[in-house]
């Protein structure tokens, strides 16, 4: 069995807890490997390392810090199909999702990152001021297992690039992407301290990281009740804070929109990754009178689409859900539909055997007001809605409390694009237009703080000096 430690200051550090948690594959429900179980010492560690790196890395200047991240990337590309392989073990998403989703995502966000913030301004003159901008100490990154590789990415890239220096907390149920990440930050030669990671569980751990006093900033992405808890941990020393947190999709089909393409888009959300994915379309809103059409669209589209399965098989669309806690909640949702009179027109129910799986499950005569309609399920569950009017269809979209992700399809673009620019999201896709790896990504409402992903990304993690020169 394969044991891992802490990575902090450029060592592999045995914690003095003694105790170690598996990690399992939920497919096979096999225990593939033990990380530790840190306690609060090991944070103070990994605080302390990331507090001494700080002041080296942040003054040696951001074009010294790029060549470091450069050969970081080149290390990245060359492991690839180790990055996809580790996500199909410990999260069980399908390998060719892995392959196809999960890691291009991080090579192609953290190559536009790298290009964009050449023609970034570090340092401006303004008036008679020079306004410079640089790290502000010890990020610390909490990351949840849905997308395990991509979500420490989305994070340490932007933090390091600024001249901060990181301690991650990944997942419990995650924790071998972000071990591997360490072995690839090793590899790549980073200054000791500026990268470390700890493991062990979000309430303990995490918690105290969070509340560390010598972490200026904390970047976390998972749930909104988390992240609610973070907010109030933030504010006694005023820590900057980077929130990532949850989300119920709309997808809008307008009247006479491409039906197929509208129900492929939305569907291929809740089945890719097991539906976990906090910017799925979970919500399909379409016209009533066009409800007999795609319904019947969408029993060819999952008939054909939805094979349930062994992750590492090439035709499996759907793997498991991370966790046996996970399968529960998704079923509890499940039942939840059925007792709230929504009507199960697909699926509905777990798999038994071995493996956390569950139906890939539509819902339809659903009401917005509904607990399936209004909670992120985080589950390959989809509730189709509809609408008589186009305001109505806008009204269901924005009545939630989340706001990251939509999606419209039209007739033509115009009229998509008009229904687009009144969804409160921070996403919006217009007629299955495609997401450049340079866009900013992140929520409304309660889906969030900050943006992530290209230069947008750039700016949580910068404190900002307006230095008065003289005339
Ligand atoms: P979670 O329970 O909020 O956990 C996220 C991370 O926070 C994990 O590392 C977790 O550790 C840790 N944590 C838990 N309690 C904590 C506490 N009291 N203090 C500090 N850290 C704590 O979320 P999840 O179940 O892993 O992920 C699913 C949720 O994340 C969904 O709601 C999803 O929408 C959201 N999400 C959002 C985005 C986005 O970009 N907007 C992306 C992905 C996921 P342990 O797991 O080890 O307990
Ligand atoms: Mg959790």
């Amino acid at each position: 069995m394969k044991q891992y430690q802490n990575y902090i200051n450029g060592q592999w550090m045995t914690s003095n807890s003694n105790e170690m948690t598996a990690v399992l594959n939920p497919a096979t429900e096999e225990t593939i490997a033990e990380v530790t179980s840190s306690n609060n010492e090991d944070v103070d560690k990994a605080v302390q390392a990331a507090k001494d790196a700080f002041s080296d890395w942040n003054s040696m200047g951001v074009d010294a810090r790029l060549e470091y991240l450069e050969k970081l990337y080149e290390i990245i590309v060359a492991n690839k199909q180790r990055i996809a392989d580790t996500i199909v073990q410990e999260l069980g998403a399908s390998q060719s999702f892995s392959e196809s989703g999960h890691v291009p995502q991080s090579v192609n966000e953290m190559r536009a990152m790298l290009d964009d913030v050449r023609d970034f301004s570090f340092e401006e003159k303004m008036d008679t001021a020079l306004i410079q901008k640089e790290g502000f100490g010890v990020v610390a990154c909490i990351t949840p297992w849905n997308y395990p590789f991509n979500q420490i990415q989305r994070k340490i890239t932007p933090a390091l690039i600024a001249g901060n220096t990181v301690v991650v907390k990944p997942a419990n149920d995650t924790p071998l992407s972000a071990i591997l990440y360490a072995e690839l930050i090793e590899e790549a030669g980073l200054p000791a301290g500026v990268f470390n990671v700890v493991t062990g569980s979000g309430s303990t751990v995490g918690d105290y990281l969070a509340g560390h006093e010598d972490v200026s900033v904390i970047s976390f992405t998972g749930s909104t009740e988390v992240g609610r808890g973070l907010y109030d941990k933030a504010s006694d020393q005023i820590k900057k804070l980077v929130l990532e947190l949850g989300g119920k999709s709309a997808m809008i089909g307008l009247p006479g929109a491409d039906k197929h393409k509208t129900v492929k888009q939305s569907v291929d959300t809740v089945l890719n990754n097991s539906g976990q994915t906090c910017a799925a379309l979970t919500r399909l809103i379409i016209p009533e009178e066009e409800k007999a059409e795609y319904l019947d669209i969408i029993k060819k589209y999952y008939e054909e689409n939805a094979q349930v399965g062994d992750p590492t098989d090439e035709n499996t669309k759907v793997g498991p859900m991370v966790s046996e806690k996970q399968k529960e909640t998704v079923m509890d949702y499940i039942q939840k539909g059925k007792e709230e009179g929504a009507k199960v027109f697909i699926g509905g129910n777990a798999i038994d055997g071995r493996g956390f799986f569950v139906e890939p499950t539509v819902f339809i005569d659903v009401d917005n007001k509904m607990t399936i309609a209004q909670e992120e399920i985080f589950g390959p569950v989809l509730a189709v809605l509809t609408y008589n009017t186009v305001e109505e269809a806008i009204e269901i979209a924005n009545d939630s409390p989340y706001g990251l992700s939509g999606a419209v399809t039209g007739p033509n673009d115009e009229e998509a694009l008009e229904v687009a620019k009144q969804i409160r999201s921070g996403n919006v896709y217009v007629n299955q237009g495609p997401r450049s790896p340079r866009v900013p990504f992140g929520g409304y409402k309660q889906s969030g703080l900050g943006r992530e992903v290209g230069i947008y990304g750039i700016e949580d993690y910068l404190e900002i000096k307006s230095i008065m020169l003289p005339e």
